[in-house]
């Protein structure tokens, strides 16, 4: 009998998107140099996401676009590269290094052609509901190109049976959920969109009669624009004839931004709702400094995310403030190192410890947050080796105990140390003389709120309470986003 051969098994490829961007986004309407511009608002923004940068442009009859991966600076320098982005209208975006998906397609912004003309989306943020919309549409025929889940608005977009442009993105927006901030360019039009809960920010500037929709308010500053407001939650604003127009299409919410901005993401010298982001830290730092009774002989910062706490708590307390830590500008933030072997060593080629302002001195060390522990373990143990006779750590925010899926890359609930140990655990871990963080209640009386409204907070603050204001679609019971594609699950089948 003739012998039946066997078929190998295909092995379709796990679809795991680990979408954790935490990118900037800018774009300018009508305007000479408009690319030249927004390559130097990225680079106002380089903080918020290091691995890739693009631009695209549209001169009146055709878009243009440049992608690299690194930084804006190393990229976006000569004018042979300007020369291949003309026209007057311009967006661009930082990609946020993450452990997936590197791949230069997946470098934004993301450009389509729709029956209304073509669309270029720059995003900053999460999706909750990005792979199961596009599981849909992988189901319905759609073919993906990246792994990223803003080829899920374009194609949302595109998609749309609407015949104006901005019907369409509306259409789109009511399908998809999370924490977002968009800047669009459709042909002549800019628009700018936050998400309902205002998680991520967008800011709108004026430059002469052009109209900037960014991140923060460092990118208007570079680039000498006035700073007018904040997008509000859940608005659609635009600029079609240079003229800047606005939609609230969402049921009104009342706006809830992510505590993380404050903390950790906005440069310092950025304004969120009226502050900036220097005032906020430096206030964390005080308030901690009145939740306690302790006394040292100086307050070093963790530089840089500590700086402005560590200030703030050494004003409060009257203390001698000093650089007991050396950066090296020339190494990243030791977050978006992909591996903790990397990250940990990032920590070691990042900082070195200043010894003779350390040598026999007790020591409060204030950090903005505390996430897996690995910048506290290894400057402890440097602080220590290097002569410091007691080293207390100050955390300028709450316990971090719950992951973020609005596009802050906060790990899986399982590396969040506070997630999994004690306060006391904790300081044994980092080996600290003492270890505190400020309250939850004193976070809230540092902004300027009388206290935290349990029934409806000020702020997005979820990675301290557990409190989501956006459900997660995607989550297939674990505590990060898991869930599989089509593809994948067609493997088990
Ligand atoms: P870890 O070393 O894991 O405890 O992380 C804490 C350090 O990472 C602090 O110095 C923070 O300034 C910084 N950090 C906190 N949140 C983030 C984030 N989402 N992305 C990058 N860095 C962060």
């Amino acid at each position: 009998m003739k012998k039946i051969m066997k078929m190998p098994k295909i092995k379709f490829k796990k679809f795991n998107p680990k979408i954790k961007e935490e990118c900037a986004v800018f774009g300018i309407s009508n305007t000479e140099d408009a690319a030249t511009l927004t390559a130097l608002g990225l680079h106002a923004l380089q903080h918020r996401g290091q691995e890739g940068c693009g631009i695209v442009s549209f001169d009146g009859t055709k878009y243009h676009s440049e992608k690299r991966f690194g930084l804006v600076g190393d990229n976006f320098n000569d004018e042979k590269i300007f020369k291949n982005l003309p026209g007057k209208y311009s967006i661009g975006h930082n990609r946020y290094s993450t452990t997936g998906g590197t791949a230069l397609r997946n470098v934004q912004p993301f450009f389509a052609d729709t029956n209304s003309g073509g669309i270029g989306v720059a995003h900053n943020g999460n999706l909750t509901n990005a792979i199961t919309l596009r599981n849909k549409m992988v189901k319905d025929g759609s073919i993906f190109y990246t792994t990223s889940d803003t080829e899920t608005i374009v194609k949302l977009i595109a998609k749309s049976k609407r015949s104006k442009t901005i019907d369409k993105v509306i259409d789109a927006l009511f399908q998809i959920q999370g924490g977002y901030a968009l800047v669009m360019m459709t042909q002549n039009t800019l628009i700018g969109v936050r998400d309902p809960y205002g998680i991520r920010p967008l800011v709108i500037g004026k430059l002469k009669n052009s109209y900037v929709f960014t991140s923060e308010t460092c990118a208007l500053d570079i680039i000498g624009a006035k700073f007018i407001r904040e997008v509000d939650n859940g608005e659609i604003v635009y600029v079609e004839n240079d003229e800047l127009k606005s939609i609230k299409p969402f049921p009104p919410k009342k706006i809830r931004p992510c505590v993380f901005e404050y903390i950790y993401f906005s440069r310092p010298d950025s304004i969120l709702n009226g502050k900036t982001a220097y005032e906020y830290r430096k206030n964390f730092g005080a308030q901690l400094a009145r939740e306690e009774e302790l006394d040292g002989d100086l307050v070093v910062p963790v530089p840089d995310s500590g700086n402005a706490a560590a200030l703030g708590y050494a004003e409060e307390k009257g203390m001698k403030f000093d650089l007991g830590l050396i950066r090296n500008h020339y190494v990243g933030r030791t977050f978006i190192e992909p591996s903790q072997q990397i990250r940990s060593l990032g920590v070691k080629l990042k900082l070195n410890p200043n010894v003779s302002v350390i040598k026999n001195k007790k020591i409060i060390l204030v950090d903005d947050s505390l996430v897996r522990g690995t910048t506290s373990f290894k400057i402890v143990k440097m602080l220590y080796d290097s002569g410091a006779k007691e080293v207390h750590v100050r955390i300028a925010s709450p316990e971090i105990k719950f992951p973020d899926f609005y596009g802050v890359d906060t790990p899986t609930k399982k590396e969040l140390l506070a997630a999994n140990k004690s306060i006391e655990e904790i300081c044994k871990f980092i080996s600290a003389k003492s270890l505190k963080f400020l309250s939850l209640n004193g976070l809230y009386v540092a902004m300027g709120f009388e206290k935290r409204n349990d029934a409806y907070p000020q702020l997005t603050d979820h990675h301290f309470t557990g409190d989501y204001p956006v459900k997660v679609i995607d989550e297939l019971g674990g505590d990060k986003v898991t869930q599989l594609s089509l593809l994948s699950t067609a493997s088990n089948n």
